[in-house]
């Protein structure tokens, strides 16, 4: 794909030197790639570019698109992290290596939710820059839509990796557009029987209820006109196949209990005229009991705003209601990528230290960021200040305090582990065993048959208690065995009189 042609199919206007700057990165990219294929037998480089115009919709963030440009380079070429700092600097370079550390970790064949929670904060912490986990989702997004050309047992794997890890990531950062598609197409792989048999009754349920969706949205569109109540315009959205199935699973399959099927869509330009709207239809249709719902004054975790009401029609059949402003919409589907386009824009929405309630918990989010630099810089979180997450070779993930060693590493994996290391590597490079780990390391032990002699300086250097207490355990073990050893070798060297080896 020329360069012009990827520049057309991401709709924002980039200035000269951020174009100048994408097509080197493309340029950079397709040379590194070339001569690869992927499974399809397309270029590789048509990953890379189909990543960059997924990201480009929810976030046309010139670096990020340059990194992502740039994702699979430092992995399967030549070139190296290194290379792509001196071209395209400290920040892209730093996107790039996060992404390709998130790809190491990996699902292991574990349904408990511990570890899928773990492994989740992992990926997270991470990335310590939202843009990183921003390019790992679209580049995820691009495989699963392309996974055809893969092995079947490696599809289900991928699939299911992306149902347990990568879509309710896509849910926590907001971004829905991604987190539905992420769903569905990994639910038709991991369960395709179940798939088809949610999709045919949502099709069903739909084509009977297509005349009464019809006159619905006329009636409510006549009935906001008479009262003068203002809003932008009505659409409507069918319920993904996924979000029906697990709803379904909690109704034990009661299709009559899901009255969000279809729901109509009230989009204003103000919160007063979302309210106004929902007295204006509460008027003339009666509400279902409990179902009125403000996610307005109470966002959802994840930042969502809306109101919501189900009600009835003439024809007694229940709809659900959602009425929202346009910039709520915007968010709803572009979820922590919509703030930076508003910053853009120069319209900031007046709550961003509301939207993303769960990852206020974890810092303190920068409040009312005014331009795009100050939140590029406000996506920089480090979500856990005291914990390290890193990995073994085979992606099992330790979770560790900061400033955690080798040999606390060694230690967490087993006490065998730490008695009998001899060396170190951390990313491939031999290290110190007291060397600091980072964020993300995959550390590997080197194993001795014997065991080590274990010296005073591994407990300064260790952090963690566990390994503190293996060490002095054995240091005291050790320093008791010397004491014996000298004891007997004085017993044997001096000729003492018996009745003083006796005592
Ligand atoms: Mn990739």
């Amino acid at each position: 794909m020329p360069f012009e042609q990827l520049l057309k199919s991401i709709p924002h206007k980039f200035t000269p030197e951020e174009q100048a700057r994408l097509e080197r990165a493309l340029a950079f990219s397709k040379l590194a790639h070339e001569g690869q294929k992927r499974k399809s037998g397309e270029e590789y480089i048509s990953h890379p570019i189909e990543a960059a115009i997924i990201l480009g919709q929810i976030f046309p963030d010139a670096t990020s698109l340059a990194a992502v440009l740039l994702h699979d380079v430092t992995e399967d070429t030549e070139k190296t992290l290194v290379d792509i700092k001196k071209e395209f600097g400290e920040e892209v370079a730093g996107l790039v290596d996060g992404v390709s550390k998130l790809g190491k970790v990996r699902l292991r064949n574990s349904k408990d939710p511990q570890y899928m929670e773990t492994l989740r904060k992992m990926f997270i912490a991470t990335s310590k820059d939202v843009r990183v986990m921003m390019i790992k989702l679209a580049d995820r997004l691009h495989n699963i839509r392309t996974l055809a050309h893969l092995p079947e047992d490696k599809q289900t794997k991928i699939a299911t990796e992306t149902l347990e890890m990568y879509a309710p990531i896509a849910a926590r950062l907001g971004i829905n557009t991604w987190k539905d598609e992420l769903e569905d197409l990994s639910f038709s792989i991991v369960d395709p029987t179940a798939f088809k048999q949610t999709h045919d009754l949502l099709t069903d349920e739909m084509a009977k209820r297509q005349g009464s969706i019809k006159s619905l949205e006329k009636e409510l569109g006549h009935v906001l006109r008479t009262e003068g109540t203002k809003f932008i315009e009505i659409s409507g959205r069918t319920k993904r196949v996924y979000s029906l199935y697990k709803k379904l699973m909690k109704n034990t399959g009661d299709i009559s209990k899901i009255y969000d099927m279809y729901a109509l869509r009230i989009m204003t330009k103000s919160t007063a005229d979302c309210y106004a709207v929902l007295g204006a239809i509460h008027q003339h249709f009666h509400p279902l009991p409990g179902r009125i719902k403000d996610y307005i004054s109470t966002p959802k975790p994840n930042g969502y705003q809306s109101l919501h009401t189900t009600v009835f029609d003439t024809t007694g059949s229940a709809f659900e209601i959602q009425i929202r402003t346009d910039l709520m919409h915007e968010e709803a589907e572009r979820g922590v990528a919509a703030h930076w386009f508003y910053s853009q824009s120069g319209k900031v929405s007046n709550s961003v230290d509301s939207r993303l309630g769960w990852i206020n918990e974890l810092r303190n989010w920068q409040e009312n960021t005014t331009n795009a630099e100050d939140f590029i810089e406000s996506l920089k979180i480090d979500f856990f200040r005291d914990r390290i997450f890193v990995l073994t070779p085979k992606g099992d993930v330790k979770d560790l305090p900061s400033g955690a060693t080798v040999i606390d590493f060694a230690f967490s994996v087993h006490s065998d582990l730490g008695y009998f290391m001899m060396g170190g590597k951390v990313n491939n490079k031999m290290v110190k065993l007291t060397h600091e780990l980072e964020q993300g390391d995959v550390v590997e032990i080197l194993k001795s048959k014997q065991p080590v002699k274990i010296s005073r300086d591994w407990l300064a250097a260790a952090k963690t208690s566990n390994a503190r207490s293996r060490i002095r355990q054995y240091l005291n073990e050790h320093d008791k065995g010397i004491i014996q050893r000298v004891r007997e070798l004085k017993l044997k060297d001096f000729s003492l009189p018996t009745f003083f080896r006796k005592k």
